[in-house]
């Protein structure tokens, strides 16, 4: 616990969001490898113990010492749900194919699957299938059951998503997961669902039987949305994270969801006070071309190419923080 306060309380701490859905271990091993190289200090990763050992040896390839975060959530939330094709409604147009962030989506014998372990259900091939054959669902497991099996795997924190209107199920949640993990806890959420004044409310009620600053609160603006550079992309976290920051609200806060090298920036410009910001869909685009290699591992020049666009992120990003 100490470390991860000391890391927030420097403001200093640079997440990288490899997708709570996100269990393509081979992945999640090159871009923690790029992005510990690059002095990222957390690792946001799938509550699952063969991701846990993916992320761990990652570190250890990079000579990297930092922080494993998990990620559990409600059945609302959208960062554990998987997209489905529905076979009678595809027309085999290959849209998905083509606009999937991810590479999750193949053809095989004339079928259009999707390949779970890569699927983050960020929602991209549904905007853009014409025939509305793709649908987001959810294999639902508690969050208390899926953080069991992650209590012996020496993890730092746990990140709860819970995006939902459903406020005394979040609550329920929140506090069985207590129950049986006393270490740091991230609540991310998002304010589309109950608005400014529930969620403060739902924060208060969440927060308040520990000391203050014991908790981080991640701002998700819009969710798995930073596919560009664009202020305009990030302005939705900004302002979500001035909303708890004008409410002095005792918690750490990490900038999410539209996340991109100008998240930083426009959080200062605004006079918002961050702890740290987490990336997600913009820091694995940019490196994708090196982390799509199966080569990765072999090849020097592949890797440094790859660490060295995430540097200048990184210098980029903690210019303002
Ligand atoms: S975009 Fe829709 S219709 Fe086209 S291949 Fe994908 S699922 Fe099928
Ligand atoms: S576009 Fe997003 S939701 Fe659709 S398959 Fe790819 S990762 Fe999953």
């Amino acid at each position: 616990m100490e470390k991860i306060k000391e890391i927030l309380e420097t403001r200093k701490c640079l997440k990288l969001i490899l997708g709570a859905g996100n269990e393509d271990v081979k992945e999640i091993e090159k871009l923690i490898y790029i992005y510990a190289k690059a002095g990222f200090n957390m690792f946001d990763i799938s509550a699952k113990p063969e991701v846990v050992k993916a992320a761990k040896h990652a570190l250890k390839l990079a000579q990297v010492e930092a922080l494993i975060c998990v990620s559990v959530g409600l059945a609302d939330d959208i960062h554990l749900k998987k997209a489905v094709i529905n076979k009678q409604k595809c027309n085999n147009c290959s849209k998905c194919i083509s606009v999937c962030p991810h590479n999750a989506i193949f053809e095989e014998d004339n079928s259009y699957i999707v390949d779970e372990k890569r699927c983050i259900g960020c929602s991209v091939c549904i905007q853009n299938c014409p025939f509305n054959a793709v649908i987001l669902e959810h294999k639902y497991k508690a969050p208390y059951t899926m953080l069991l099996p992650m209590l012996s795997e020496g993890i730092d924190c746990v990140e709860f998503h819970c995006s939902s209107e459903k406020t005394n199920d979040i609550i329920d949640n929140f506090n069985k997961i207590k129950s049986i993990y006393d270490g740091m806890l991230s609540i991310c959420l998002d304010r589309s669902k109950l608005g400014n004044e529930g969620i403060m409310s739902l924060l208060k009620a969440m927060i308040s039987d520990k000391p203050d600053y014991s908790y981080i609160v991640q701002v998700d603006g819009k969710a798995m949305s930073g596919l560009d550079d664009s202020y305009s992309t990030t302005l939705p976290t900004v302002a979500f994270a001035q909303l708890i920051d004008t409410n002095n609200l005792p918690v750490y806060i990490i900038l999410s969801g539209g996340t991109n090298s100008k998240s930083t920036k426009l959080a200062k410009e605004c006079s918002v006070d961050v702890n740290g910001v987490a990336l997600g869909s913009y820091a694995r685009k940019i490196v994708k071309e090196y982390t799509y290699r199966s080569d990765f591992f072999e090849n020097q020049n592949v890797q440094t190419a790859a660490i060295n666009i995430a540097v200048k992120l990184r210098e980029e990003l903690v210019k303002y923080l």
